[in-house]
């Protein structure tokens, strides 16, 4: 049977990656819904090829192009954040990759689960957000969310076959991402061009940064705390400047299990939609002949301070990561347009969530509230 796959994000880095992945195995999937934000360009050019369902275009001023240019096709053309969110609502898939970027794919996410269908997480922002809401919705409603995030899937991936066997911990890797070893002097410098070369990974501009500031680190320990049901001291965070070993579990007896390859996220994408099964690919392959070494190593925390903060919230738990996730959004999007410095992102998270009320118990609205004030203050901070 064919499984009809909603991309949510599909002009981004991910959302193109499993279009690819799709386009390899035709007779497994097919490209049901394609949604954007403003690149209707592209938008176009995936209707054209893929002949979704559906598009959407979440700029309501592109709507009149994206349906001129598809009027001689059966597709059904949409706008707004409105039609985002009634989209995932709708019957006409079976899995979702929710590959928006940020605070706004937690809504179409927690969409998808309310109706049932199973989703291949890759924006982690919906579990730093609101992780207790989300995975009770998919407790009651019995849905698969499969992680995308490498790290994740990884984790993921050495947990098959492992029953009720108990983690001790879980290790996330990080690349240490272009400024490893990099000290404040250098960091506030650091210019927006420079930040956004990963030395591993090609991925979207937020991501890039995230990575550079470790603050990626930080919400993929909060992620993981939810997916896997993980107390905070169960995660540890190795730097493993290779990006071969994508994250490992040890278990109580002492055996750890890693999961490795090449990075290319087109592997956890496809995992995501083929689970249980594994599906042929022709991704480049790691070569143990090829003299490589492995090496592992603390993360800086006095340079990196997001990290800090990420394991603050983290513990802390409430409405405290929904908090650092937004200001780290405003900041993150501050300093893409030159607006603040590298170093100038973790003073605006710290500030900010020193300034938002902690709530311990937040409900939904308690969560949207504290998004909104936090981007309100952090902007404040910036004077955007
Ligand atoms: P990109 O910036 O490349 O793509 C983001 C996608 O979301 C685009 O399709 C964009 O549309 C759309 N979008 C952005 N803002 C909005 C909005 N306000 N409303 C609706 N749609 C919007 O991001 P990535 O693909 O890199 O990352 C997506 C998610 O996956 C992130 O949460 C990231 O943390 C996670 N992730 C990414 C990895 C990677 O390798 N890239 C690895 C692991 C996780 P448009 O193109 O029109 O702007």
């Amino acid at each position: 049977m064919v499984k009809r796959i909603a991309i949510f994000g599909s002009t981004g880095s991910i959302g193109k990656q499993t279009l690819e992945v799709i386009a390899e195995h035709k007779d497994k999937f097919s490209a049901e819904v394609l949604t954007a934000y403003t690149n209707e360009k592209l938008l176009i050019e995936q209707a054209l090829k893929f002949n979704p369902n559906i598009v959407v275009i979440a700029d309501e001023k592109k709507y009149e192009v994206l349906k001129d240019a598809l009027s001689n096709t059966q597709i059904k053309v949409f706008a707004g954040e409105k039609a985002l969110n009634e989209v995932a609502l709708m019957n006409c898939y079976d899995i979702m990759i929710a590959a928006i970027v940020g605070y706004a794919g937690f809504q179409p996410t927690l969409n998808a689960i309310e109706t049932g269908k199973t989703v291949g997480l890759a924006n982690k922002e919906t579990l730093v957000v609101a992780g207790d809401i989300v995975m009770q919705k998919a407790f009651e409603k019995k849905v698969a969310i499969i992680p995308v995030d490498s790290e994740h899937s990884a984790i993921f991936q050495c947990l098959v076959g492992e029953g009720r066997n108990k983690i001790e911990k879980v290790i996330l890797t990080a690349s240490g991402g272009p400024f490893l070893g990099k000290k404040p002097n250098f960091l506030v410098n650091v210019k927006r061009d420079h930040a956004l070369q990963h030395p591993n990974w090609s991925m979207g501009a937020k991501i890039t940064i995230d990575s550079a500031t470790l603050m990626n680190k930080g919400l993929e320990m909060i992620e993981a705390k939810w997916l896997f049901s993980l107390q905070p001291q169960q995660i540890q965070v190795v730097i493993h400047p290779q990006s071969i070993i994508h994250s490992m579990v040890q278990f109580e007896d002492g055996s750890i299990k890693a999961q490795m390859g090449l990075p290319d996220m087109k592997l956890p994408i496809q995992y995501a939609i083929s689970f249980p099964q594994r599906l042929t690919s022709n991704f480049p392959r790691y070569d143990f002949k090829r003299p490589s070494s492995l090496t592992f190593e603390e993360p800086d925390l006095r340079t990196f301070r997001n990290l800090v903060l990420a394991s603050e919230a983290l513990f802390k738990g409430g409405n405290l990561p929904c908090i650092l996730n937004a200001a780290n959004e405003v900041a993150v999007f501050a300093f893409l347009r030159n607006r603040i410095g590298f170093l100038d992102i973790t003073a605006v998270v710290e500030k900010t969530m020193e300034k938002i009320s902690f709530i311990e118990k937040p409900t939904l609205d308690d969560y949207l509230e504290s998004d909104a004030e936090s981007r309100n203050f952090a902007a404040s901070l910036i004077q955007l």
